[in-house]
């Protein structure tokens, strides 16, 4: 294991809290405190784990999924990897970007797994995703060190407004995707060694999607065209990652926008995302508040 560390653990968040996972199973997990601030245990990662290994796991109490937030609660940034699938770009007939196509999504966007998500209008879609948390800061950092410097992974998704994502003349896509609640992470943060203790390649995981019980995406993250090392290696060329960072990778095929007919999100249904390994998100679409148009 890089680094001397086998570090197989997970991790949640309620609140600003942070809490190593003692018993994970769907539903009636239990947990230690860790670090009251999650922002600042990212940024003390390497003390975060030494204090993780060193709880007393008989002080774990419930953490109830309602109150489970994002796995890391106050990201300084927040990326999306577009057209990142070969499928997903085959069915918006896009050809396959010769970079990771970056976005971002604003951190004010990000909620729990098992947040409702407001819908702003009729045209909101979903997208299933592999999110990546950066433990370590990362620059100038190549693919084959890449993993080093990730804490772990979670499910997420990227839920996009077309409309105003495709505004005329060029494409909103931070608009489009960072209404309030458009980015439900969770429900733990999984460290790449607790994925390979499984047995499972962090680098190929099945993902899937459905909409009150219809399938509509599935997957598996060895297709994405830019994996999770290149993603870190081309944008540690371009900026430095922070700790606590947040990575959306990319969606593959079965969007609602490249159905003919399209469709899209309605109140009332219920949206649940699953990655091997990493979990479940459970979300129900409401009315936003106030609608945008
Ligand atoms: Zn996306």
């Amino acid at each position: 294991v890089r680094g001397g560390h086998d570090v197989a653990m997970r991790f949640a968040t309620i609140g600003s809290a942070l809490y190593l996972v003692t018993d994970d199973t769907d539903g009636a997990r239990c947990g230690v405190l860790v670090a009251p601030d999650a922002a600042a245990a990212y940024d003390a990662w390497d003390a975060t784990l030494a204090n993780a290994r060193a709880v007393d796991a008989s002080a774990a109490v419930p953490l109830d999924a309602a109150a489970l937030g994002s796995p890391s609660p106050a990201p300084r940034q927040v990326f999306g990897i577009g057209l990142n699938y070969r499928a997903h770009a085959d069915e918006t007939r896009q050809p396959y970007p010769e970079a990771p196509n970056v976005f971002t999504k604003w951190v004010t966007c990000l909620t729990g797994p098992n947040a409702d998500v407001e819908l702003p209008s009729d045209t909101v879609d979903w997208e299933c995703e592999l999110v990546v948390v950066i433990g370590r800061t990362a620059r100038h950092v190549d693919a084959a060190s890449a993993w080093d410097h990730v804490a772990g992974l979670c499910v997420g998704q990227d839920i996009s407004e077309r409309t105003v994502q495709r505004t005329a003349p060029a494409n909103q896509f931070s608009c489009g995707k960072s209404f309030a609640t458009f980015g439900p992470m969770g429900p733990t943060l999984v460290t790449p060694d607790e994925l390979r203790a499984a047995g499972l390649d962090p680098d190929d995981l099945a993902l899937s999607c459905s909409i009150d019980g219809e399938p509509v995406q599935q997957s598996r993250t060895g297709d994405m065209i830019f994996g999770v090392a290149p993603i870190i290696e081309y944008l540690s060329r371009v900026l430095t990652l922070l700790p606590g960072d947040v990575i959306f990778t990319g969606t593959p095929s079965g969007v609602g926008v490249a159905r003919r007919p399209q469709r899209w999100l309605q109140p009332g249904e219920l949206l649940v995302s699953e990655i091997e390994g990493l979990g479940v998100l459970r979300n129900r679409c409401v009315d936003a508040p106030v609608r945008f148009r």
